[in-house]
């Protein structure tokens, strides 16, 4: 096959070319044109895969639960997987601090650039600091109550109650168990007939994943910069420390993390694994959503690493609501750059409860766009240091939101192979397109 006929190829020339659009048309007036001709075929492309994400979830666990035969199988997976996903946060989030506590880069930034971004993003930074407290406002076991939903219609209506689909999904499973043999395999051969059909679904999106994925680069692209590339460029390099000990420390979770966790794990190599998921991830870094991307990431899972759909169907959607070892990671490296950019050391207390907080600010963050910086809010209160500091770091936060997400899907389906493979569910994949 010639390279440039594999998806992953495609999908990076796509990326590439829509960078180069989105310079070009920030550096010659065309951004207007950008954002009225070209953003809305990003915007559909993301509707599309989010359209899959509900059914698929759902008629895939279901068969994955009805064909159990052990249900005790299932709270052990349940809890191997919950386990690990807290275990990688945890290590992610020391990994941040240790980098950021290394690097300093809130003590190179200069006190002209610290007034004049604190000036511009001062109306921004009111809107996240509502956003938190509109969370901070719930009780402390609302988000076990919301896994719970009292509407069926109604959870599977709104993709931000992933973990209310997979308690429904969970219990028809296990009801169909229950039921006479019979009248079960007419239900599980539905749902079978019902997941084949949005996989299908997710091909014919996959082939329009290089144009989607160029659109959404170029919008990503004229927003960030308007008609004054300069001055993006300018703030780029004024946050080029902080943002580099965001990219540093998640370099360092990846390779060390995820190829641990593997060498306990499983005997897959890791380059393969990389080289199985590479759509998913790149459609994560375009998109800055693991919502959105989980149809991509769930048939990758298991139709390039192997992993059975008993495992997969459950482990990512659930990775994809509660684990972000990215976002946990930049939480923890946002909380010390702010606090040493306005002077503030904090202590070893101090970084415990981030380590604390970051790992349930992750649980909380939903898989879209900025949803990270939004529970920042809520590290940074827990730690005494002033939430208008997120003024500091919004100019680029869509560009780190983009790598955090790549590296939240790599954790999910990276968890997904090592509780597949201590379940014996895992077999050897076709990790090439
Ligand atoms: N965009 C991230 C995700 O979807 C969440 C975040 O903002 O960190 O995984």
């Amino acid at each position: 096959m010639s390279w440039y006929r594999k998806l992953h190829w495609q999908i990076l020339i796509g990326l590439f070319l829509g960078l180069i659009w989105g310079l070009i048309a920030s550096q010659t007036g065309m951004a207007a044109f950008t954002l009225a001709w070209i953003k809305p075929f990003g915007t559909i492309f993301v509707n599309l895969l989010k359209l899959i994400a509900i059914p698929l979830v759902l008629a895939s666990l279901v068969v994955g639960v009805a064909k159990l035969n052990d249900i005790t199988k299932l709270s052990r997976m349940g809890g191997k997987t919950i386990a690990i996903y807290l275990i990688t946060s945890v290590f992610a989030i020391s990994i941040g601090l240790t980098v950021v506590n290394v690097m300093k880069p809130g003590k190179t930034l200069p006190l002209e650039t610290r007034e004049e971004l604190m000036m511009s993003y001062r109306d921004s930074v009111e809107d996240r600091d509502e956003a938190a407290g509109r969370v901070l406002e719930r009780g402390p076991l609302q988000p076990l109550v919301d896994i719970f939903p009292e509407n069926f219609v109604d959870a599977a209506s709104d993709n931000s109650n992933m973990l209310q689909v997979v308690f429904i999904a969970i219990i028809l499973g296990i009801g169909i168990i229950q039921i006479e043999k019979q009248k079960g395999e007419v239900l599980v051969s539905f749902f079978e007939a019902f997941n084949d059909v949005i996989i299908r679904i997710v091909d014919f999106i996959m082939m329009a994943a290089p144009y989607g994925v160029f659109a959404l680069l170029a919008t990503v692209i004229v927003e960030l910069a308007g008609d004054d590339l300069g001055r993006a460029l300018e703030l780029l390099a004024a946050l080029g420390w902080y943002c580099l000990a965001v990219v540093i420390g998640l370099l360092l979770h990846v390779s060390i993390v995820y190829t641990t966790l593997f060498k306990i794990y499983s005997q897959m190599k890791f380059w393969d694994f990389i080289r199985g998921i590479r759509p998913a991830i790149l459609l994560g870094f375009s998109t800055s959503s693991s919502a959105a991307t989980l149809p991509v990431t769930m048939e990758r899972v298991e139709k390039n690493l192997g992993v059975h759909e008993e495992v997969a169907s459950f482990v990512l959607p659930v990775g994809a609501t509660i684990n972000m070892d990215g976002t946990s990671l930049y939480q923890a490296v946002a909380a010390v750059f702010i606090a040493q950019a306005v002077g503030m050391d904090l202590s070893i207390a101090q970084q415990l409860t981030i380590v604390l907080t970051a790992t349930l600010a992750s649980i909380g963050a939903a898989g879209v766009p900025g949803a990270g910086i939004i529970m920042l809010v809520i590290v940074l209160q827990a730690v005494d240091v002033p939430v208008e500091g997120i003024a500091l770091i919004l100019g680029v936060d869509r560009l780190l939101d983009m790598i955090r997400t790549a590296v939240n899907i790599t954790g999910d389906a990276a968890v997904s192979v090592a509780v597949a493979s201590s379940e014996g569910k895992l077999v050897m994949g076709n990790y090439d397109d």
